[in-house]
Formats: structure tokens, C-alpha cells, sequence
């Protein structure tokens, strides 16, 4: 016999456990459905960037929400996220000097701390740093970065402490509708009857949308990061910053260590089942170089480690927010390699638009599937080239 929740919640990273969270605020005993281990996917891998700089404002308006979560988190939520405020720094080059001071302008309005700097700044914030191939940068004084996975399992345990129940090694295999509307979901071990069902399935989420009969336009993204043990004259931390010019994000991580992403040569298409454990041949080589280029100093660094992860992502390099197919069935997938920082207001507007029909933490709209149908992906006003090439 099937168990009775008032709804599931497919997949058990960020943007499921945020949902679980805000859902069971609002009285719903949601079941979290998660095929592995909480964090078990790009949550568990992501490098846990913490700004507001973005060229489109929703997603400013998202992660400016959310950071109000990262900054109170054990008020907010209770437990730990792994907030470590560093400062972030958006290096851009001359050219894109137009878009980077409309964008914090942009920023400005939201309410965001952001402000731009000169070089001169940057080098007395971080004298380590070349800054001879830039004239000013965007400067967020309270960004940083968080855990996570430890973000994650708080989220779920607070919702758990509110009657989500959680169940791992759980992997959906079908999602039963009658009529035009969601029933519920079989899984290995049992079914669930619920009258919504939502798809947090990450780099799945094609699939698990292909089980509700929907089509998403979701492919997979790897994205391999390295870890490098800075020299010790280097000093205790840096800024994190996003590197336009060198197509590359790095930030400090405890330990002297220094975590480097490359925004491009991140494969499209491949299964999500591959090994995260190591990164891909010669991604440790093009990280070096890549670091060495700004912090010419991590010439003496060492390797510490490397691997890689997961997600979902769309044409726009945008996430999909929305109600789609059979009734009760809704998407928070998408999320482009850029989701973890937004998952606490993402979950937030989620759990209203499905007991409400409409967000009002901010406005999700633009997130619709049928952006693509309508031929409108979604561009910044103001925009820069695409993150990830
Ligand atoms: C290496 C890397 C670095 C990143 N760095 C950053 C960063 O610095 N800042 C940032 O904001 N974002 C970053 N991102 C992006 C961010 O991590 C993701 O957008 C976000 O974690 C996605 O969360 P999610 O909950 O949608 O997906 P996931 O964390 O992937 O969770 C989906 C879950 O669904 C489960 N699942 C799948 N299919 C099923 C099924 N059929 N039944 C049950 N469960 C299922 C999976 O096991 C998985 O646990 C990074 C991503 C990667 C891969």
C-alpha cells in the first residue's frame, strides 16, 4: 500500500531540503526522496559561492534573498552553513567596464553592499593579486562562501524537526499520473500517494521530468575543481573572486588552501553516473596555469586535490521555476553550475507558488519553462558573455 504525504520532493540537495524547509513551515508533512545520500549530488560538490553579482536581476534579487539565510542561518534556520564572509571581488576586463558599472548600479538598487574598486583597491585588498589587465572590479565587502552540504542537512533537519520525513536510497523510478493530475511516485522500496510532486533532481531532472511525461530542457554540466595549498608567505586567506579575464573562479578554503573552477571546457551531455571522484585529464594542469596568471606566487603551491560534479543546465544557463505537465507537478531544476547560493529563497518562492500560485520573496516568473517555447531565454539587460563556455 502507498504511504500518504501531502507532498514529495524528488532529490535531497539544496534546493530539495530548502523546499522541504519552507513547505513544513507552512504545516505541509512533505516525504524527501532522495535516490543516494543527502548533498549526494552537485550540492555535495559545489565550491559554495556566496555574491550577488549577476547581469540579470532575478538572480541578484535571489541570492540578495537568500543571503539574509547565509548571514542569520542559525536564527533562520538553526545549525550551521559554513558562511565565511572573505569579500568578492568580479574582475572584468576593460572592455565589459560599461556592463560591470550598470550591474552594480543594479545591485545598488536591490540593496546589495557592492560598490566598484579601483586596481589600486584590489592590490591593497589582496597585494598578491596582478592587476595591471584591469582598470576597476565590483567589490561585494559582506560576500564569501558557505558548505554546502552542511547547508543542506541543517535545511533538512529543521524541516525534519517540522515533519518532513526523509528517505534515502530512494530512487524514484516512476511517477504515477491519473487523469491531468500527479498521483504519486513508486520507488524500489514502496510508493508514495501525493497531490504534488516536485522534480529537485539536479542533473536528473530530464529524467524524473520525463516521468511526469514533461520534456525539460535540461542537459547535464561536469564541472571539475582543484584544491592547491597556497606558499605560506602568501598569507592566511584572499578575496573570492570571479576572473572574466582568465575564465576562471577561485576563493580560499581553511587550511591554506585555495579552490580553483575554470569557466570553460566543462563538458555538456555526459552522464551524471561518471566519476566525480577525479578530476578530468588535464584540468589540474589548466587550473595551475590558470591561478598562476593572477596569483603568479601559486607558482610555489602544491596540489592538494581534485574532483568533479553535476548539474542540470539550460540554454539560457538559467533555472527553470515553474508548474509544468499534469497538475501538481512542479520543476526547481536548471540551475546552470550557479544554484547553490539562491537555493534558500528559491525554496522559499517555490513553496509559494505551489500554496500560494505566486512568489513573493521575489518574483519567479521570469523563470518559466515557456521561456523557451516563446523564444525568450533569458539575457541580462546589462549582459556579460555567457558563465560557462
Ligand atoms: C563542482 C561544482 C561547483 C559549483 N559551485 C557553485 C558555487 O560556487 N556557487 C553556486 O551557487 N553554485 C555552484 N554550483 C552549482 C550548485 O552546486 C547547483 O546548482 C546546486 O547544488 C543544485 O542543487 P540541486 O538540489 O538542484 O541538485 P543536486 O544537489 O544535484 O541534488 C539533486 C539530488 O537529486 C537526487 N536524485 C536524482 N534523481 C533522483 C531520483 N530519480 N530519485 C530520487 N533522487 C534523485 C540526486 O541523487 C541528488 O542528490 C556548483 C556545481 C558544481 C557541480
Amino acid at each position: 500500500m502507498a504511504e500518504a504525504a501531502d507532498a514529495v520532493i524528488i532529490g535531497a540537495g539544496i534546493h530539495g531540503s530548502s523546499l522541504a524547509f519552507h513547505l513544513s513551515q507552512r504545516g505541509l508533512k512533505p516525504v524527501v526522496l532522495e535516490r543516494r545520500f543527502v548533498a549526494a549530488g552537485a550540492t555535495g560538490r559545489s565550491s559554495g559561492l556566496v555574491r550577488m553579482h549577476y547581469d540579470l536581476e532575478p538572480e541578484s534579487a535571489l541570492a540578495w534573498a537568500s543571503f539574509r539565510y547565509f548571514s542569520r542561518w542559525e536564527e533562520i534556520v538553526g545549525g550551521e552553513c559554513g558562511f565565511h564572509r572573505t569579500g568578492f571581488l568580479q574582475i572584468a576586463a576593460p572592455s565589459a567596464e560599461g556592463a560591470l558599472r550598470a550591474n552594480v548600479a543594479m545591485h545598488q538598487r536591490l540593496g546589495i553592499p557592492s560598490l566598484i574598486v579601483t586596481a589600486d583597491d584590489v592590490r591593497r585588498l589582496a597585494p598578491s593579486f596582478v592587476t595591471e589587465d584591469f582598470s576597476v572590479a565590483a567589490y561585494e565587502p559582506e560576500s564569501g562562501y558557505a558548505d554546502p552540504t552542511a547547508s543542506a542537512s541543517s535545511l533538512l533537519e529543521a524541516a525534519r524537526r517540522q515533519g518532513t520525513r526523509l528517505v534515502q536510497d530512494a530512487p524514484v523510478t516512476a511517477i504515477r499520473v491519473r487523469g491531468a493530475k500527479v498521483e504519486g511516485v513508486d520507488t524500489p522500496g514502496g510508493s508514495f500517494d501525493a497531490p504534488i510532486v516536485v522534480n529537485a533532481a539536479g542533473a536528473w531532472a530530464a529524467e524524473v521530468g520525463r516521468m511526469a511525461g514533461v520534456e525539460l530542457p535540461v542537459t547535464t554540466w561536469r564541472h571539475d575543481t582543484a584544491f592547491f595549498v597556497r606558499p605560506p608567505d602568501l598569507g592566511p586567506s584572499h578575496p573570492t573572486v570571479i576572473d572574466f579575464i582568465n575564465s576562471m573562479y577561485f576563493r580560499p578554503e581553511t587550511g591554506r588552501l585555495t579552490l580553483v573552477g575554470l569557466e570553460d571546457n566543462n563538458p555538456l551531455g555526459l552522464s551524471p553516473e561518471g566519476d566525480g571522484e577525479h578530476a578530468l585529464a588535464g584540468f589540474v594542469e589548466r587550473a595551475v596555469e590558470r591561478i598562476c596568471l593572477r596569483i603568479p606566487a601559486m607558482e610555489r603551491g602544491a596540489l592538494h586535490s581534485a574532483h568533479g560534479g553535476y548539474d542540470g543546465i539550460t540554454p539560457d544557463q538559467r533555472a527553470i521555476l515553474d508548474q509544468a505537465g499534469p497538475e501538481g507537478f512542479f520543476v526547481a531544476c536548471g540551475f546552470s553550475g550557479t544554484g547553490f547560493k539562491i537555493g534558500p529563497a528559491v525554496g522559499a518562492c517555490m513553496a509559494e507558488r505551489i500554496l500560494d500560485g505566486r512568489a513573493v520573496t521575489v518574483d519567479i516568473t521570469p523563470f518559466r519553462l515557456s521561456r523557451f517555447s516563446e523564444g525568450k531565454p533569458l539575457t541580462g539587460e546589462h549582459a556579460y558573455d555567457s558563465i560557462w563556455r
